[in-house]
């Protein structure tokens, strides 16, 4: 299957490797392919720039939205939250129509310092944002609620923990739960929250996790929801 993956940073890249691994074809979409090849420094977070993880995977294209997204049957959107819809605009209604976009980004506002706050929350989302603005696009909101290593490698959580997806499209989310199912989650961990309003739900705990990530020392913790016997 042909994938598009909008976003260079760990999140792009261990989504992309996933995907390579199970055997999709995949290109990497950035905005300016030569300046993110030229990048050498680390990012915010001491990981290497781009091109080391480029040399590592000869197998992934790097291109231009439109580009990677033209002939792509799934696409993540793995971009900062703050340019999620212009990066989106980039790659072009047109090429987003009718096709699976999983959504990871978080609405973070760093604005205002450390921790970031959100620029969207309560009573709207990211992910609601970007099923308005591209309404033939079948969105579903999944893997925001935890590290990307954990996203895509489930056992590096021990024991029995949860992803959650939500989403307008049922056919889109069936779609969805089949990819998580190959990336290791079990069925019965795949919380299906409902409409893409939830996704509200799980862009705010964003909040919680950045305290639990300092807290812990770790980005190696997700959510186990524990259920009473039925
Ligand atoms: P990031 O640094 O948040 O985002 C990098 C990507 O965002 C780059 O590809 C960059 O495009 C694009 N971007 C930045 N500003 C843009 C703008 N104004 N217009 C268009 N594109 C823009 O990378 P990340 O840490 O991998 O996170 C990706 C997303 O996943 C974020 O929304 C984050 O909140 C969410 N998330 C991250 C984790 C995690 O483990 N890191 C966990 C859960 C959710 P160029 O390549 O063109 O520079």
């Amino acid at each position: 299957m042909r994938s598009a993956v909008l976003g260079t940073g760990a999140v792009g890249q261990a989504l992309a490797a996933k995907l390579v691994a199970l055997g999709h074809d995949v290109a990497v979409a950035t905005r300016d392919p030569q300046a993110t090849l030229a990048r050498t420094d680390p990012d915010a977070l001491g990981n290497p720039p781009f091109n080391v993880w480029c040399q590592a995977h000869p197998d992934v294209e790097l291109t231009t939205p439109p580009q990677a997204t033209a002939q792509a049957e799934l696409i993540v959107n793995a971009t900062n939250g703050a340019g999620s819809l212009a990066m989106l605009e980039l790659a072009g209604e047109e090429n987003l129509s009718g096709k699976l976009l999983i959504d990871i980004a978080n609405p973070l506002d760093f604005s205002h310092g450390m921790p970031p706050s959100l620029f969207v929350s309560n009573t709207d989302s990211l992910g609601e944002q970007i099923q308005r603005r591209f309404p033939q696009a079948r969105v579903v909101k999944a893997l925001n609620t935890m590290n990307c290593e954990v996203m895509v490698d489930p056992g590096k959580v021990p024991g029995e923990h949860d992803v959650f997806l939500c989403g307008d499209d049922p056919d889109a989310k069936r779609q969805a739960t089949e990819l998580l199912q190959r990336f290791g989650w079990p069925a019965a961990r795949i919380i299906d929250l409902g409409a893409i309003s939830s996704a509200r739900g799980t862009e705010m705990y964003v909040a919680l996790w950045l305290r639990l990530w300092g807290a812990l020392g770790t980005g190696h913790f997700n959510i186990a929801v524990v259920r009473a016997e039925a």
